[in-house]
């Protein structure tokens, strides 16, 4: 059922390039009707270079909040007013709840995934050893939230030295830089590199030395979520250990941006039925 657009109806949005392929609306959608508010998502393709303006358009016109997709998160989060601790760390922001023409900036990507994983499977992550591979934003995001959570050790392996030592040092003296055949010593295992999106010959490769060390017992997670199961993954439970997409995430990153904008309990059913299809494809 569509919901009538009229001159009452709130706005929200995605920003991004590119952003047709975005599943934000969506979810957001899905949502917004569950809670029966008049409020609309739409998706923005907004150039380089013009997310500050982005947001101020944003703000003038009233929009409760935008989630913000690459290229724009390092931008968006010089550009709001105010950031949360989570985006004065990251230097980068998913997420723009607008309010009384003020725009306060956050970051939901890495505690969307431990919201997932602890729905998921009851997964807790205090006390764990975690290995993220990449240095990323994503990785810096999921890095943060698994100190914050009580990880013992948060290790990052990553092809440049420099941007893994960078991203350990905001799990603090439980960060460090690590490497692949260490990986065989930790509880769980994320793949936040961006090899998903190298042709299939060059990434199988990167997959394959990913997942050398990998054995039951051990809990992979692969931000990706189309595929629904990587070749990452299927070596992942070829080898015992229990595997993870990123599609909960990307849905509970949602649910926490639906609360931010709007104050109420993000509907998580909801928004997992109007992303069913991906999670078989
Ligand atoms: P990013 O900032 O571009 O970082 C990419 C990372 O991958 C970097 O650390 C890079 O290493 C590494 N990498 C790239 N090519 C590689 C290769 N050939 N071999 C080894 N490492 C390589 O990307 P991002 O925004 O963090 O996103 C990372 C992944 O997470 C993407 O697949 C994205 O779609 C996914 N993601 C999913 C969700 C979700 O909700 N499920 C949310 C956010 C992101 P260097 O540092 O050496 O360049």
């Amino acid at each position: 059922m569509t919901r009538e657009i009229t001159a009452r109806t709130g706005h929200a949005g995605v920003i991004g390039a590119p952003v047709r392929h975005s599943l934000s609306p969506t979810l957001h959608n899905a949502a917004y009707q569950a809670l029966d508010l008049d409020l609309v998502y739409g998706a923005y393709e907004v150039q380089p270079g013009q997310a500050a303006a982005a947001l101020a358009g944003a703000t003038a016109l009233g929009f409760v909040g935008i989630s913000v997709t690459t290229p724009h998160k390092d931008a968006i989060a010089k550009a709001a007013d105010a950031r949360t601790r989570r985006v004065e760390l990251l230097g980068a922001a998913n997420s723009v709840a607008i309010k009384g023409g003020k725009s306060l900036a956050d970051s939901t990507d890495g505690v969307g995934l431990l919201a997932d994983l602890a729905r998921s499977s009851g997964f807790d992550p205090s006390g764990v050893r975690c290995a993220v591979l990449g240095a990323g934003g994503a990785a810096r995001d999921v890095v943060l939230s698994f100190a914050d959570a009580g990880a013992d050790e948060v290790v990052v392996v990553n092809r440049s030295f420099a941007k893994a030592a960078v991203a350990a040092e905001l799990a603090g003296d439980r960060g460090r830089v690590g490497s692949l055949d260490e990986l065989a010593a930790f509880d769980v295992i994320v793949n936040a590199t961006s090899i998903g999106l190298l042709p299939a010959g060059e990434s199988d490769e990167i997959a394959r030395s990913f997942a050398a060390h990998l054995h039951d017992g051990q809990l992979v997670v692969d931000l990706v979520y189309r595929p629904s199961r990587t070749l990452f993954l299927e070596l992942a439970l070829a080898s015992g250990a229990r595997a993870r997409n990123g599609l909960g995430m990307l849905v509970h990153q949602a649910a926490r941006q639906v609360e931010f904008f709007t104050g109420l309990e993000a509907p998580i059913e909801a928004m997992w039925a109007s992303v069913e299809q991906e999670a078989t494809s």
